[in-house]
Order: structure tokens, then C-alpha cells, then sequence
């Protein structure tokens, strides 16, 4: 996709405003957000970073100005004159206002106008988005509420809650000519959210390239792998080996796991600091990442349909697997000395010497494993005293 508007940033660039702005949202994304080290929201506002504007973070619950100070910019930067380039931060899923209104309130706001009669009247984070982000160089959707509607968008949802794509429409281009970027996840991983603003911001730069972006607008290089080619349990499912409760230690697939379909890297990266990550802790995954979150991915816990057919293949070839390796791996286990000797002198406790079939699969092995190269010590004799000397 080509950036449309380059010409309305400053060839060098000294600094990025960053509004964030909540909609109907559990603040997850905002801890999510701020416990990421890589790069991490101080490298971000110091501006540490080569090549990286440094950002000048407008958040709610971060800022220390509080009242008009706090709302201004956001004021100028809906009207076009902040004299800055800036990019829009959404978390928090897009309540209907209108609806809200009928009784008189409002779901979600920041700040205030003044009505007719001189009165404060909440403005809606809606309206913020709206107003914003024709200007912006790129409006980000950071969580699944902002970027598909998430958990208040569920079947039945009495907000009328949906997403930023949807509040903002199919036509819309950023500043930059960016449809909104998406970063999924309940709660995304902190590093995706900032590594994603980076490379926007290297991009509005001029140092890097136009981010490659998927068809939903998803960072292509963080979603276009599912969970489960990144678990830590992949071995276990190919090898037909699965857990039957939580806790157990093999593929979560039949307590629930939906993680062969779901695009997702925290098992990958980590949940924080690299550690975590939902199997690496004992959990199935949810699906949280995907547009169709939470209702497709229900009920949560239970095996979903298509795995009956997968699980049963891979029990039916991992046995077969699973008993070659354990052959090939007690081979593996031994040492040169050991394999000669034909014994294994360990305190610890018996060592299973293999029977006949073992050992002649073994022998075939080990011929197709040196085809192509001498096998390690061929042609050299042991002596008594365990020197070594070339035969003649
Ligand atoms: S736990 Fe889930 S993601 Fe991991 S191997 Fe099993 S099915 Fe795949
Ligand atoms: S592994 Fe699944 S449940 Fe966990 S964060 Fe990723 S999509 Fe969400």
C-alpha cells in the first residue's frame, strides 16, 4: 500500500504528539502499553531511540497536567493547527452515543464543551476520533475492542459498541494515506503496540519503509502466524500427545486450545519483558486477537469441533513418530565408550540396554544417516590402554 500525503510533514521531524484516547475499554491496553520493553514508552517519550522522533504522549491517566492544560492540544489538533505532526491511539471499543443521549448521558468522554446555556457538557471519545483524524498522520486501533469491537461488541451488546474501522468507514485515509492501523489482542502484547508506532514513525520519518500491513490492517510481520506454529507445545501435538486437564503439560488442543487458527505471537514474544505467554502458562488460547472474538471462540474451555478430526490424526502417525525417536533418542543418550562397551555405568539407576529389533532399526538408521559421510572414528582402532591409532 502507498503512503498518498507524505508532503505534510517537516522533512526532519523532532517530535510525534501521540493522543490516546479510550473508548469503551478495561485500560488493559494502557498497562499493556506501558509495561513494554521492547522498545518501551520511556524509550518512546525520551526519544532514545536512532532515527525515532521522540513522542510527545498525551494519555489521561499518564499525564501530569490535568483540565484545560491537559485538553488544549487535543483541541488544536482537531482543528488541524497543533503546528506538530501527530498520530491518534484508540483503545477501547466505539460506544453509540447517540443512544446514550436519548436518556440524557453519555458513555465514554474526555473533556468538555460548552452547551448553548453555558453549561459543561462531556465531549465522547467518539467524537475526539472523528474530529482527529483527518489530521493525523496514522490513527492506531491498539486492543480488539478498537480494533474489531471486542468483548462490548459481544452478541446482544446494549452500547451498540463497535469498532474504530467501523466508526471511521472504509474510505478513510490518514494523513499519511494509512487505512487505520489494527493491533488486536485482549490485552495486545505491549511490545507489538510500540514497535508498530515505531515503525509508523520511522516511516513518517523518512528513514523506514511504508510497514507492511495485512488486509485488516494488522502489522503483517507480528500477525501472519498462527499460535500454534509458535507454541512451545507444537511437538506435543504433533506427536498425538494431549493434555486432559489444565495443568497438564502437553498440547492444550482438547481443553479448548483454538491456537492452530488463531493469528497471534504472544507465545513468541512473551507476555511482558518476554516472559509468558498464554500456553507457556497453561492456557488454551481464546481466540482474543480475532475479529471474532469473543462469540466464535465460545463456549470458552471446550475443544472446539475440528478438533476431533486433527487430534486423531495426530495420535494415529504421532505414535508411530513418537516410538521412532524415543528408539534414536536413546542411542543419542549414550556415549561412543558407552555404545561399545554396552553398558552404561550410572549410579542413577538401570539403563535399558535395547533389544534385538532396536538395535538392527539402529543399524539401518545409522547407514542411511552416514550415506553420504564417513561415520566418526571409521577406520580407527581402540587399544587396551584406550589410546587411539590408525589401523594400518
Ligand atoms: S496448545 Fe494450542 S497452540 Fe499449542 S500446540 Fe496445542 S493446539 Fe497448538
Ligand atoms: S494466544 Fe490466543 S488467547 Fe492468548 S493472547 Fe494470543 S489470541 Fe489471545
Amino acid at each position: 500500500m502507498a503512503a498518498t500525503n507524505g508532503s505534510l510533514m517537516p522533512n526532519a521531524i523532532q517530535e510525534v504528539h501521540a493522543f490516546w484516547i479510550a473508548g469503551g475499554s478495561c485500560d488493559g491496553c494502557s498497562i499493556a502499553a506501558v509495561g513494554a520493553s521492547s522498545p518501551s514508552v520511556e524509550d518512546l517519550v525520551s526519544g532514545t531511540l536512532p532515527g525515532v522522533p521522540k513522542v510527545v504522549l498525551h494519555h489521561p491517566v499518564l499525564a501530569v497536567n490535568a483540565g484545560e492544560a491537559f485538553i488544549k492540544p487535543f483541541r488544536l489538533a482537531a482543528k488541524g493547527e497543533l503546528g506538530a505532526p501527530f498520530v491518534v491511539i484508540c483503545e477501547g471499543s466505539i460506544m453509540d452515543e447517540d443512544l446514550a443521549a436519548e436518556t440524557g448521558g453519555y458513555w465514554s468522554g474526555l473533556g468538555a464543551d460548552e452547551d448553548e446555556n453555558g453549561d459543561p457538557q462531556p465531549i465522547p471519545s467518539s467524537s475526539w476520533v472523528t474530529r482527529m483524524a483527518d489530521h493525523a498522520a496514522a490513527v492506531i486501533a491498539v486492543g480488539t475492542c478498537a480494533t474489531w469491537g471486542g468483548v462490548p461488541a459481544a452478541a446482544g451488546n446494549p452500547t451498540n459498541a463497535a469498532s474504530v474501522m467501523d466508526l471511521l468507514g472504509e474510505d478513510y485515509r490518514s494523513a499519511l494515506g494509512l487505512p487505520v492501523v489494527n493491533i488486536p489482542g485482549c490485552a495486545p502484547q505491549g511490545d507489538n503496540i510500540t514497535e508498530t508506532v515505531v515503525a509508523v514513525l520511522l516511516y513518517l520519518h523518512g528513514i523506514g519503509p511504508l510497514p507492511e500491513f495485512d488486509e485488516l490492517g494488522r502489522p503483517a510481520w507480528l500477525f501472519d502466524e498462527t499460535v500454534h506454529r509458535g507454541c512451545t507445545r507444537a511437538g506435543y501435538y504433533e506427536e498425538g500427545t494431549f493434555a486432559e486437564k489444565h495443568g497438564d503439560k502437553e498440547c492444550l488442543v482438547e481443553v479448548g486450545c483454538w491456537g492452530p487458527v488463531v493469528q497471534c505471537n504472544i507465545n513468541k514474544r512473551g507476555a511482558l519483558g518476554g516472559m509468558g505467554g498464554c500456553m507457556n502458562v497453561g492456557a488454551p488460547c481464546i481466540g482474543c486477537t480475532m475479529p471474532g472474538f469473543p462469540d466464535s471462540f465460545a463456549p470458552f474451555y471446550q475443544a472446539p469441533p475440528g478438533t476431533n478430526v486433527s487430534s486423531n490424526i495426530s495420535r494415529t502417525t504421532g505414535l508411530l513418530v513418537r516410538n521412532l525417536r524415543r528408539m534414536t533418542q536413546s542411542y543419542q543418550n549414550k556415549t561412543q565408550r558407552w555404545k561399545e562397551n554396552g553398558h552404561v555405568p550410572s549410579g542413577w539407576g538401570h539403563v535399558k540396554q535395547p533389544n534385538l529389533r532396536e538395535k538392527m532399526t539402529h543399524y539401518f538408521y545409522e547407514k542411511l544417516q552416514f550415506r553420504n559421510s564417513p561415520k566418526p572414528g571409521k577406520g580407527i582402532k581402540r587399544l587396551k590402554n584406550n589410546d587411539q591409532v590408525k589401523s594400518s
